[in-house]
């Protein structure tokens, strides 16, 4: 019998956790970033409940090519733009749209040959300085793209560096508007944070009018709060669409004062059961997560106690005297029962959030699709 560890993709969630950030931008199209493998659960896995998407956003040729092999001919984006020349080529010949944010990605296109003209989207840098042209220099490029017969269409996008805290868009958007008026285009702006705390519902309590023809949720459709622990997945209607949990393969009875596990780091204040989970850092359960982080033992709230190790780790079984082995624990996501434990609480406590944790599940987690 395999280790009994297993992860989960819910089909169900990713539909509707799509569906969920979209009504934010009711007019806005939608481009599920499926990136990173689609934020590690895997684009095969994911496709079937991001598929209403009216494109697949990333950033690895290679993966494009995965989105196309599963069938999909609507648009996909490169993230990043293409790296090298050549890269060109793969995108003519699978009709990918990319981002232009550098001079030198100019100079590609220009030098291109093509029947295919290309659909990009231009990029400006409105303050978080990682890719794009300075506000200054957007309308220059613009021209020069215009130019070309190797473009079709160009359409405007920026990214923001603060959608999910108090520093908040507005700087940026004001930025945007104004080094892209009169241009035409379609407009990309939002990511998670910004569809969901800038534009919908909340956007019109603060009087905002952050306008985007495409947005761009990648960590929301997942089912994680980008916001955490300002507002949790629940506050903002999201299912985790990645549970990973375990069972229990060991039962140790300790008494006052014994320890548990690497560098005796738990103590027992009193007698107390503890049980022994198939999960380990080497499963990508954070090793950092300190005694009380939060899990579900047979679906009811409990907490590790001790160090994470490489294969295993150790849970409390107080919360339910019946658990012994074989009892599922779940490390985040969906229990049985239907009671979550979302996967931001977890990272919390590891001091990252949630993407990483995603895309951290290691490759040795036996991975199922419902
Ligand atoms: C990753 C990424 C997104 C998605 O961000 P989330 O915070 O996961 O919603 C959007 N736009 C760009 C350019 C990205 O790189």
């Amino acid at each position: 019998m395999p280790r009994p560890i297993q992860a989960t993709i819910h089909t169900a969630a990713l539909r509707h956790n799509l569906a969920q950030v979209a009504r934010c931008a009711p007019d806005a199209k939608v481009w599920a970033v499926v990136k990173a493998n689609a934020y590690g659960h895997g684009i095969e896995r994911v496709f079937e409940g991001l598929r209403a998407a009216d494109g697949f956003a990333l950033l690895d040729l290679a993966e494009a090519q995965r989105v196309r092999v599963l069938g999909w001919r609507g648009p996909i984006l490169l993230l990043e733009g293409v790296f090298e020349a050549r890269d060109l080529e793969l995108c003519s010949r699978l009709g990918l749209w990319h981002t232009v944010h550098c001079d030198e990605q100019i100079d590609m296109l220009a030098a291109h040959k093509t029947n295919l003209a290309h659909r990009v989207f231009l990029k400006m840098n409105t303050g978080m300085n990682r890719l794009g042209f300075k506000p200054h220099r957007f309308r220059a490029a613009w021209t020069r793209l215009h130019a070309l017969p190797q473009v079709e269409e160009i359409s405007l996008m920026t990214h923001f560096s603060d959608a999910d805290g108090p520093a908040g868009v507005a700087h940026q958007v004001a930025v945007f508007a104004e080094a892209s008026r009169d241009l035409p285009g379609e407009r990309s702006l939002s990511n998670s944070a910004a569809t969901l705390r800038h534009m919908g519902p909340a956007g019109e309590a603060k009087g905002q009018a952050l306008e985007s023809d495409w947005i761009r949720p990648g960590i929301a459709t997942y089912g994680s709060a980008p916001d955490y622990p300002q507002h949790d997945a629940l506050v903002w209607g999201l299912q985790p669409a990645m549970s990973l949990s375990a069972r229990v393969i060991a039962v140790q009875d300790l008494l006052a004062g014994d320890t548990v596990g690497y560098g005796s780091g738990f103590v027992a204040p009193q007698a107390m059961r503890i049980g022994v989970v198939a999960c380990g850092y080497a499963d990508g359960y954070p090793r950092v997560c300190p005694t009380g982080t939060p899990v579900l033992v047979g679906g009811v709230p409990g907490r590790t106690v001790g160090r994470v190790s490489m294969d295993m780790l150790t849970v409390d079984l107080g919360p339910l005297p019946g658990a012994g082995v074989g009892t599922e624990v779940t490390l985040w996501g969906r229990a049985p029962g239907g009671v979550t434990l979302s996967i931001d609480a977890i990272a919390h406590a590891a001091g990252t959030v949630g993407y990483e944790l995603m895309c951290a599940l290691a490759q040795r987690v036996p991975v199922q699709v419902d």
